[in-house]
């Protein structure tokens, strides 16, 4: 609340929102439609009269496990590794990571002493952070352990001491670049440290989910170094396994996912995929290819992307500095990714997203950005401003600080 703001003046604004029977939704980070129109010319991409790869593969048949070479070499630019350390899978990264740990879990992983079920497991969960992340390794019944975030990725500090000392603790998710949703990326400094520290668990692996590694809001494009080179050069190959999608490059959940590793962890994933399909949709990787055809390519149409994404982003940092920005709260203002991250004062975040909701903003749950869904300081919000319009974001954006305000006012 400002000098000039009373908690009556709030209280009336907020009522006026809630008059508007407004019905806004900022949950998820899904594109807008006119995002998934840009890429409407993949439709035409493969023809009834021309649906063979480059080197002759029918892409309507059986076959192929780990891609087509002409989109295992378009990934690899993605990742800045080689095509031979690339798996083209289906059309969603979180398929792929879910069906990546449950074979670590039942099989093991190479360089482990086998199955990782065999024990009680740990897992690092860097936060704020990716429900979905902390879900999946809930779901396998590991214990999860909060890891505050810097800034510019997972505190090392604490990262570093707990690999060190438990090697109960297999693994840690890392989104490196526009983290979701504080939209962080990972220095340097931080990368060489993950590739060289010591693990007191020999098949300790980091999830490295570089879901949004080309996907900058203007110019400013952060930069992280390669962690696969980095394992490489510190001796611990094994260790990283990288994963993307273009699911907010073409089409949300039907475009391509795809896993990068060293040729050990390519070899043992294609073992057990082996058994789990024949090969996944080479029609989808060829239409891909011809529309996408490379990385310039790809960064061709990511500005088209955040030319619709920037203005909405925009918008939300203008109100939340209007209305918090006497130090009331604090947020993010990310160089690329899809979400803002707001922190109110400890202690009001459930209230506010109770309060937004009221007033028919919906919001992500608070506490879903922590391990358990539950925020030790109840106070981080995950805003998403994709998918509405740019008059919706400003109002829901709005409503939200109003109701920061009102919270902190009624309390
Ligand atoms: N990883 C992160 C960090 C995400 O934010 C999302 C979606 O929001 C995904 C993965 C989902 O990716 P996919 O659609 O490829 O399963």
């Amino acid at each position: 609340m400002t000098p000039t703001e009373t908690a009556k003046g709030l209280a009336e604004r907020y009522e006026a929102f809630q008059a508007m029977k407004l019905k806004l939704d900022m949950t998820r980070g899904k594109p807008a439609n006119e995002q998934l129109d840009l890429a409407q010319g993949l439709f035409e991409a493969v023809t009834s009269h021309d649906f063979k790869a480059k080197d002759g593969t029918d892409t309507r048949n059986y076959g192929g496990l780990e891609g087509l070479p002409e989109a295992r070499a378009l990934f690899a630019e993605i990742f800045g590794v080689k095509p031979s350390e690339v798996l083209i899978g289906g059309a969603s990264s979180l398929t792929l990571m879910f069906d990546t740990l449950l074979r670590a879990h039942v099989f093991g992983v190479p360089g482990g002493t086998g199955p990782w079920s065999a024990a009680p497991v740990k897992w690092l969960c860097p936060a704020p952070g990716y429900d979905r992340h902390f879900a999946i390794t809930q779901h396998l019944g590991y214990e999860l352990i909060t890891v505050p975030m810097t800034g510019a990725g997972p505190d090392m500090d604490v990262v570093e001491r707990l690999v060190a000392e438990d090697a109960s603790i297999k693994g840690i998710w890392i989104v490196p670049k526009y983290s979701n949703p504080t939209g962080e990326s990972v220095s340097a400094d931080s990368v060489r440290r993950l590739a060289a520290m010591k693990t007191a668990a020999p098949d300790f692996r980091i999830i490295w989910d570089d879901a949004y590694s080309v996907h900058h809001l203007g110019d400013a494009h952060d930069e992280v170094p390669n962690l696969l080179d980095a394992c490489q050069s510190a001796g611990t190959p094994n260790r990283v396994l990288i994963f993307g999608s273009t699911s907010k490059i073409s089409h949300a959940g039907a475009g391509l996912a795809a896993m990068a590793a060293n040729e050990a962890n390519i070899a043992w994933t294609k073992v057990h995929a082996s058994k789990q399909t024949i090969g996944p949709d080479k029609v989808n990787q060829l239409r891909h290819v011809r529309y996408f055809k490379d990385l310039a390519g790809i960064h061709a149409h990511m500005a088209k992307h955040a030319a619709i994404l920037k203005p909405k982003f925009d918008a939300v940092l203008r109100v939340l500095e209007e209305e918090l920005g006497a130090g009331i709260a604090s947020w993010t203002r990310p160089n690329g990714g899809y979400f803002v991250s707001l922190d109110t004062p400890p202690g009001h975040a459930k209230n506010v997203v109770r309060l937004a909701a009221e007033a028919g903003v919906k919001l992500t749950e608070a506490g879903a950005t922590f391990p358990y869904g539950k925020d030790p300081s109840d106070r981080n919000i995950r805003l998403a401003p994709s998918c509405p319009s740019l008059l919706e974001i400003e109002t829901a954006t709005r409503v939200v600080a109003t109701c920061v305000k009102l919270s902190i006012a009624q309390h």
